[in-house]
């Protein structure tokens, strides 16, 4: 049983270890849109693989597939349910639930609609959104003070209000807290990430009185099986046989 892991999770990195650990032969696929990612145990290959066509000629090289990937990584979600089904290997999909909804929570839909929100409600936004997405904040708050933290730098200049920081949780809550009180923060931004990894500082927000828009996950392809846990991936691997 040779075992396809579409990773760039902890979700997915757990997984493999453990999967490697029990003897299965399993090769994880990271996107290779961090620097220096974390790396999973066991093979990793890295990159793109031409969309649905090039996906489902490498599934020639396995018999399964878990997507274990980022929520808000929909892309690569959809691709694999087309090649799995385009070649009928089983596919499971690991994904942590968001967090549970707050009432107090300014919700969006899109990222564009998460930058106008965020500018009725304060004037010194924090961005936790991701490299990916920060150009989309900029029409809406590119001349506010807004502090952005990323892993790896954005490709595009800055506006220079904002201000940057480079950096990989996970974020203790009195960091949070410190960070969020040096900027004088009064709006926080993130996607439904879910999680404990990035929650301080979603805590830290309701310490300080900041309101928090949140972005909503991208829908998933449907009629896919999926699980919130390791665990139950780990179960459905060793029952592939
Ligand atoms: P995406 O839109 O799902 O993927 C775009 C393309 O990247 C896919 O079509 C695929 O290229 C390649 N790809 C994505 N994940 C892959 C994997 N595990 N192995 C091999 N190729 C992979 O995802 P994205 O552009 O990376 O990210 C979209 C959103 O997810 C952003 O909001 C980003 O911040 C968030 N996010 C993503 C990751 C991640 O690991 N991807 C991690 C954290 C956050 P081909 O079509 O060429 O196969």
């Amino acid at each position: 049983m040779r075992l396809l892991l579409l990773g760039g999770t902890a979700e997915a990195r757990d997984l493999a270890a453990r999967l490697v650990e029990g003897g299965v032969d399993v090769t994880s696929s990271l996107a290779g849109r961090v620097a220096r990612p974390r790396l999973p145990l066991g093979p990793v290959r890295i990159g793109g693989f031409g969309g649905v066509p090039g996906l489902v000629a490498a599934l020639a090289d396995y018999d399964a597939v878990v997507d274990a990937t980022h929520p808000f990584a929909r892309g690569i979600s959809v691709n694999a349910a087309s090649a799995c089904a385009a070649t009928g290997r089983p596919l499971l999909r690991l994904e942590r639930p968001g967090w549970e909804p707050d009432a107090s929570w300014h919700y969006a839909d899109t990222h564009e609609e998460a930058a106008a929100r965020t500018a009725a409600l304060g004037t010194r936004p924090f961005l936790t959104v991701g490299r990916q997405e920060l150009a989309r904040f900029v029409p809406a708050l590119g001349a506010l003070p807004t502090l952005a933290r990323v892993v790896d730098e954005p490709a595009f200049e800055l506006p220079p209000a904002w201000t940057l920081i480079s950096s990989r949780g996970p974020y203790p809550l009195a960091g949070e807290l410190a960070l969020m009180r040096s900027h004088a923060v009064d709006v926080l931004v993130t996607k439904d990430s879910g999680g404990r990894h990035t929650w301080a500082k979603v805590e830290a927000a309701g310490v300080l009185g900041v309101p928090v828009v949140v972005v909503r996950r991208p829908p998933a392809p449907a009629g896919i099986r999926t699980v919130a846990e390791v665990d139950a991936a780990l179960a459905w691997v060793r029952g592939l046989g």
